[in-house]
C-alpha cells in the first residue's frame, strides 16, 4: 500500500561547509567542534579567548617582517598597504581595498591595520600574505586579470577555503 500525499523522504543530511562564517564575531570561538585544527594555526594555543585586541602598531610591523611582500600591495605593488582583506590573507593598498569591499564581505572582507585586531583575524594573514597569493596566482594564471574579476573566480573562492584551514 503506498501512501500518495505523504512524502516522507528520510533525513538529507547535507553538509555545507560555510566559507564565510562571520569572521567578524569574536565573542564566540568555536573551538570545540571544528574539523580545522590540525596544522598550522600557532593561533589558539596561547590565549583561548579570542578577544584581546592587539596593538595597530604591532599587526603592521608584525606583518611586513612576517612576509617581505606585505610591504607592498599585493594588486598595485605600492607599498607600506595599509588594509588587509581578512578572508584572502592578503595586504592592499586603500585604493585595492576599496574595490575589493565594494564586491562584499563574503569575497573580501576587509580591515585596516589601525582597526583593533585579534588573534582570529591574525590567523588568516598568518596562513595566507602575499607571497603565498602571489604564488598561487602564478600557478594559476591570475595575475593579468582585473582585480574584480580576479576575486569572484572559483579558483579564488577555493584559495580562500585553503587560507581558512591550513
Ligand atoms: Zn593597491
Amino acid at each position: 500500500m503506498k501512501e500518495i500525499g505523504d512524502s516522507t523522504e528520510s533525513e538529507n543530511t547535507i553538509n555545507i561547509i560555510s566559507l564565510e562564517e562571520a569572521p567578524d564575531d569574536s565573542s564566540t570561538p568555536n573551538n570545540s567542534s571544528t574539523p580545522f585544527n590540525s596544522t598550522a594555526s600557532i593561533s589558539s594555543t596561547k590565549s583561548t579567548k579570542s578577544n584581546n585586541p592587539l596593538s595597530s602598531m604591532n599587526i603592521m610591523k608584525y606583518l611586513y617582517e612576517k612576509d617581505y611582500e606585505n610591504k607592498v600591495c599585493v594588486e598595485c605593488k605600492s607599498p607600506m598597504p595599509t588594509f588587509a582583506s581578512i578572508n584572502n590573507g592578503i595586504l592592499v593598498c586603500a585604493q585595492c581595498g576599496e574595490k575589493l569591499e565594494k564586491l562584499g564581505y563574503n569575497i573580501s572582507f576587509i580591515r585596516e591595520l589601525k582597526e583593533e585586531w585579534d588573534q582570529y583575524l591574525l590567523s588568516f594573514l598568518e596562513r595566507g600574505g602575499n607571497s603565498r597569493f602571489i604564488r598561487f596566482s602564478k600557478q594559476y594564471d591570475l595575475e593579468e586579470m582585473p582585480i574584480e574579476e580576479k576575486f569572484q573566480t572559483k579558483i579564488v573562492e577555493y584559495y580562500r577555503l585553503l587560507v581558512s584551514i591550513k
